[in-house]
């Protein structure tokens, strides 16, 4: 598996800068510009869901028994 670099979704372009980024329903979606990031908001503004992205969910302390 190549994981050197993203592929923007919009335009195909490398990812330089791992900041723009969409959540939608379909998973992350990466962009390497702002510009990209927009356009793919505007056209599948349907998909998208909430912005908040949290990459390590919280894990409850359910194995502390000792
Ligand atoms: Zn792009």
């Amino acid at each position: 598996m190549d994981q050197s670099k993203p592929n923007c979704d919009l335009c195909a372009l490398p990812v330089e800068i791992p900041d723009f980024t969409l959540n939608t329903k379909h998973g992350l979606k990466r962009f390497c510009c702002e510009g990209c990031l927009g356009i793919y908001r505007l056209l599948h503004e349907d998909e998208l869901v909430a912005e908040i992205y949290c990459p390590s969910p919280q894990v409850p302390d359910a194995d502390l028994g000792s």
